[in-house]
């Protein structure tokens, strides 16, 4: 998978985030695949051989955790 910079990360969470409540970049988060706490804002985008973009736990490429893995922090 190749890393795909993203220049506004609001806008693009906004049009490609997978589900309803869109979280604010600044709102923490737990991986539940390496059990980091990060920002919402420190994603990243990975797009495969097809152009498919995937958006990543920041431990990408160590972590294979992505956008469904997350449990927001109170
Ligand atoms: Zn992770």
């Amino acid at each position: 998978m190749e890393e795909v910079v993203i220049k506004d990360k609001e806008k693009y969470l906004r049009d490609n985030y997978p589900y309803r409540n869109i979280p604010q970049l600044n709102s923490e988060i737990v991986c539940i695949h390496c059990n980091n706490i990060f920002k919402v804002g420190q994603y990243k985008v990975f797009k495969d051989e097809y152009d498919e973009e995937y958006i990543c736990c920041p431990d990408t490429p160590e972590c294979n955790g992505s956008v469904i893995d997350w449990i927001p922090l109170e």
